[in-house]
């Protein structure tokens, strides 16, 4: 197994972790109810996802 020989300076670990930064979630807007939700998923205000409700087919 790979062993590292030297240790890496406080300058080399900090900017190795200067893109480690979280991002800004995205969200999409229900095209039923309008509300945000995270996109390629069901709303969860409603359970509307691709134009129709999912929610009521799966409880059917
Ligand atoms: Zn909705």
């Amino acid at each position: 197994m790979a062993v590292p020989r030297n240790r890496h300076s406080n300058a080399r670990k900090n900017s190795k972790r200067a893109h480690h930064a979280k991002k800004e979630k995205h969200v999409a807007s229900c095209s039923n109810c309008g509300k945000m939700h995270l996109p390629h998923r069901m709303c969860s205000f409603c359970g509307y996802y691709g134009g129709r409700s999912v929610l009521s087919e799966a409880q059917e």
